[in-house]
């Protein structure tokens, strides 16, 4: 472990171990020891009255040229034994990043009941699907994903592991990462390959999204990346590819802190945004509050769904789920209508990959119209309730 205890200043004073939220400090023949839950988070050196807990510094730091590890692995996350659609984006991409370094791309997918999309992620174009199953996965749990799928790191060696940047998978990847004495860009937008070294080059939005910065894990193998959903494209599937998939068992530990007891779904009112084909996302532009009504019945004549710049949701004016942008959703649907959102760049990297964008602002400047297929320059008190009569008369 890469955390160490100096038992001769430690008086067992238990403190680290009520303090670790992950039960990865215990008390063995009256010593303290940690074990394999640490994920590094140092609270337990903060919190010692003792000074008797350290980091061990990096013993080793240079990839040795004879390393062993190949090949490029997604963790496809699913809900009730289907993939989420950001496994198959990221497939998409690992193929792609696969055939570059001639190598083969894995799925890993945890869960209950999921042989039918083991076989669908080979459609999408895995080679090789490790699947493990278990009843108790029918919900997802952190310390088994966690447990499993560092095994199967460590077991199969790949050389890059792809996650989602989605709830689940941001939880589990840093500690695997940590775990696995690895380093983890998050929230990648862009993924390339070194040919001089095969080196991943892993971009991300950074400094509020004012520069893009390229992250490398030159040193440490797996190199490994959570990717926003909706950035990469997905392969359309192909039934007749050949895989393999391999069965292992997951590793269940006696010792579990968390027990689901009952999943309950979210109900909301709001048509989900990740999917939709249509948006009409609207900004500050709209003034209030009360003038939203206008904007959801353009959504609702267009079968759109209604997506919101930051400061209308900051506004509360909209609800978080409906954010688009950098710190909100990353959207891609065939047409987008930004109505009153001046196309700040911490917006444009959630919506900038839309088909076709519509602008409707009155500032003929605005940021926004480099970016848009189609421009109005208007009010959109005017503009809106204008396009609404039109399509009612169309639709008609
Ligand atoms: P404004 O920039 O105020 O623009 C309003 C626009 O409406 C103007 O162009 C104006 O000309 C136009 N307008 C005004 N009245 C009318 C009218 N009657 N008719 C037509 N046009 C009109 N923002 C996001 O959206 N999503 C994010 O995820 C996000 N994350 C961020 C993360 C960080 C770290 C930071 C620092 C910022 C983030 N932001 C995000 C905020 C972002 O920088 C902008 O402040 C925000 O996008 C501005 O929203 P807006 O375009 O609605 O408002």
């Amino acid at each position: 472990n890469d955390i160490n205890i100096l038992l001769d200043r430690c008086n067992n004073c238990g403190l680290c171990m009520k303090i670790c939220s992950y039960g990865a400090v215990e008390f063995l023949n009256k010593k303290v020891i940690i074990n394999n839950n640490c994920c590094k988070c140092g609270i337990c050196i903060a919190a010692c009255p003792c000074s008797a807990i350290n980091f061990i510094r990096d013993k080793q730091p240079i990839l040795s040229e004879n390393e062993t590890h190949k090949g490029i692995w997604v963790f496809c996350e699913q809900t009730y034994g289907k993939a989420k659609r950001v496994s198959y984006e990221l497939l998409g991409e690992g193929r792609r990043l696969a055939d570059i370094l001639q190598v083969n791309l894995s799925a890993v997918i945890i869960g209950n009941n999921i042989g039918d999309e083991a076989r669908k992620l080979i459609a999408y174009g895995a080679d090789i699907v490790y699947k493990c199953e278990a009843e108790i996965l029918e919900n997802f749990n952190d310390e088994i994903y966690i447990d499993t799928l560092t095994n199967l790191i460590e077991i199969y060696k790949p050389e890059i592991v792809l996650f989602g940047a989605t709830v689940y998978s941001r939880s589990i990847a840093p500690r695997i990462a940590s775990r696995l004495n690895t380093g983890l860009t998050a929230d990648c937008t862009k993924l390339e390959i070194n040919s001089d070294n095969r080196v991943l080059l892993q971009t991300r939005p950074a400094f509020g999204g004012n520069l893009m910065a390229t992250i490398i894990c030159e040193k440490k193998r797996p190199q490994m990346a959570t990717v926003r959903p909706m950035v990469m494209k997905a392969l359309t599937p192909n039934y007749s590819r050949k895989g393999k998939i391999i069965a292992h068992t997951p590793i269940i530990s006696e010792k579990l802190s968390t027990k689901v007891i009952k999943r309950v779904k979210h109900l909301s009112s709001i048509k989900n945004i990740s999917d939709a084909e249509i948006i009409v996302a609207v900004g500050r532009g709209i003034g209030e509050a009360k003038n939203i009504k206008m904007i959801e019945d353009l959504a609702q004549l267009l079968g759109a769904s209604v997506g919101a710049s930051r400061a209308v949701v900051d506004a509360g004016w909209l609800e978080y789920d409906q954010q688009i942008g950098q710190t909100g959703k990353t959207v891609r649907p065939k047409i987008y209508f930004a109505c009153g959102i001046s196309g700040a760049i911490q917006h444009l990297a959630g919506m900038s990959s839309s088909e076709m964008i519509i602008a409707i602002n009155k500032d003929s400047e605005a940021p926004i119209f480099k970016l848009s297929t189609y421009g109005i320059v208007g009010d959109i008190m005017q503009v809106i309730p204008a396009l609404i009569e039109e399509l009612k008369t169309r639709i008609a």
